[in-house]
């Protein structure tokens, strides 16, 4: 039996059934399977619109990256369950250094192009497990689960150097990072927010296209 899902004329799935017995199905049983292809039709339409909504609230529409609300979450949880397990967790912030220039130089498209390219470069740059996160403007933030300083710092340093191939004209962009680590550094979450952010700011201090640790 082949029962097709159609929802508003237009079909949206099937559910296909087969014996290896000659007249194995009845007519109850077409009927029975055609009200179960309706009603998975029905469930997989609500599933579509609310995976869209969902990305929508977490994702951001440039990059498609975590949005700063999500981030904020995310941060709560992971360090919720690097404390129950004894874990240590790293915060990574990263500035791009001179994107107004970038802006002003190529144009506001070509900035956007920009920052999606980064976004691929951070998250080739770390496991599946992380989080990668878009903070705001051309900020990015990045949860490394399970992570020491010393292995963070590794990960900012080659990501810092993945950047080489973001050059265009005369302008070479580079990443200033700052990161910060539970527990070393900071227990909650706004100490930790706060400390990964002040090694930012030390790295833009000192010269830019560096990494710092807090
Ligand atoms: P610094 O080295 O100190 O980081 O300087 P900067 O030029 O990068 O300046 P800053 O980080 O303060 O400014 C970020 C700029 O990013 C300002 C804003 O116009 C631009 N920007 C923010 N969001 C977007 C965006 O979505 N697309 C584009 N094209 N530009 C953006
Ligand atoms: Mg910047």
């Amino acid at each position: 039996i082949a029962c097709p899902s159609i929802i508003s004329d237009r079909i949206v799935g099937a559910i296909y059934i087969s014996s290896s017995y000659a007249r194995a199905f009845t007519d109850n049983d077409v009927d029975f399977l055609q009200i179960l292809a309706n009603q998975f039709g029905i469930f997989y339409l609500y599933y579509k619109e609310y995976s869209k909504t969902l990305d929508l609230a977490i994702k951001d529409g440039l990059t498609s990256l975590y949005t700063h609300r999500y981030f904020q979450e995310l941060l709560s949880q992971e360090l919720e369950k690097a404390k129950n397990s004894s874990y240590p967790l790293s915060l990574l912030m990263i500035d791009t250094d001179k994107f107004k220039q970038y802006n002003d130089t190529f144009g506001h498209p070509e900035g956007d192009k920009l920052l999606k390219n980064i976004a691929n470069i951070l998250l080739k740059n770390v496991r599946k497990s992380d989080y990668v996160c878009r903070y705001g403007g051309d900020e990015f933030a990045i949860i490394l689960v399970n992570t020491k300083k010393k292995d963070a710092y590794a990960i900012a340093e080659r990501i810092r150097q993945s950047y080489s191939i973001l050059k265009k004209g005369d302008i070479q962009v580079s990443a200033s990072i700052g990161i910060a680590t539970f527990p070393d550094d900071a227990i909650t979450k706004d100490e930790l927010i706060k400390k990964a952010d002040e090694a930012l700011y030390e790295a833009k201090r000192s010269g830019r296209n560096r990494v710092v640790l807090a």
